[in-house]
């Protein structure tokens, strides 16, 4: 029970350091049940008072173009059924890939809030480099530095705003 936020993504965009950054001390709770892939995590985040669950997912992709886009669509429908919202995130070093308009394309039609982060935005050129993602024409868009936490207080606001 409770509010439930998933992280969905291409591989190393950064979902789990944002992952990690969320749940801080208190203990993710992994998914560990035996002769089951791991394929997500679980962790419960605290934000001015609000507690939520926060699902990590794409642990493990296999490396097929193929199996890949499918296990990535596989994850995306997963956390529109689990999760009350959805953060999708992208990476600003490597602009919009296919992928990510792939899934930008099922996360439109999400009856769930999406809220898009574009992360490693770092410094003030990547700042200008994230403009990019609105063509994607997801809002609202953060900007995030997952590595030092810049923009997580903005992305947290807007996110406990839905519980
Ligand atoms: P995941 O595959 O989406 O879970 O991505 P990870 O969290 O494993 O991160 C992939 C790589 O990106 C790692 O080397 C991270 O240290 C790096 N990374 C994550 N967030 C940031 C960030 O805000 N800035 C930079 N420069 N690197 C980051
Ligand atoms: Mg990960």
């Amino acid at each position: 029970a409770g509010f439930t936020v998933a992280i969905v993504g291409r591989p190393n965009v950064g979902k789990s350091t944002l992952f990690n950054r969320l749940i801080e001390q208190r203990k993710a709770i992994v998914d560990d049940i035996s002769g089951v892939t791991r394929d997500r995590q679980y962790g419960l985040a605290e934000w001015n008072g609000k507690t939520f669950n926060v699902i990590d997912t794409g642990g493990f992709v296999p490396n097929s173009e193929d199996v890949f886009e499918k296990e990535i669509r596989k994850q995306v429908v997963i956390a529109m059924q689990e999760a009350n919202l959805i953060l999708f995130m992208c990476d600003v070093t490597t602009g919009i890939t296919d992928l990510d308009a792939a899934m930008a394309d099922l996360l439109r039609r999400s009856d769930k809030p999406v809220i898009t982060v574009i992360n490693k935005v770092d410094n003030a050129q990547r700042q200008l480099d994230a403009n990019e993602f609105y063509s994607l024409g997801l809002d609202p868009l953060h900007f995030l530095s997952s590595i030092s936490g810049s923009g997580t207080g903005e992305l947290l606001d807007d996110v406990t705003a839905h519980i």
